[in-house]
């Protein structure tokens, strides 16, 4: 958390099983890893949004490398996750 956006090469090497098995691709892993890590740097927090379940897309900043509960993988922040936060200013 802060102004560095930190990757695990494990995971950027070979995401995870439960991503391939959704259907999803390594690139498009790798596009939400650092979609989702960029979205800690702007002030958002692990699982802020609910999971829709009944395989809508998962909610960006859910931690998609732990589960995807009943979502499906998703690499871009959904409308619902197009809050602005001001870190570090005042609005
Ligand atoms: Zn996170």
């Amino acid at each position: 958390v802060g102004a560095d956006v930190i990757i695990n090469k494990t995971r950027w090497d070979g995401a995870v099983q439960h991503w391939f098995d959704a259907g999803a691709t390594l690139a498009q892993y790798r596009t939400m890893v650092i979609n989702h890590e960029v979205g800690h740097a702007l002030g958002h927090i692990d699982n802020e949004t609910p999971c829709g379940g009944n395989k809508q897309a998962a909610p960006l900043m859910q931690e998609q490398s732990m589960f995807l509960k009943e979502c499906s993988p998703n690499t871009w922040p959904l409308d619902s996750e197009l809050w602005s936060t001001f870190v570090g200013s005042e609005p």
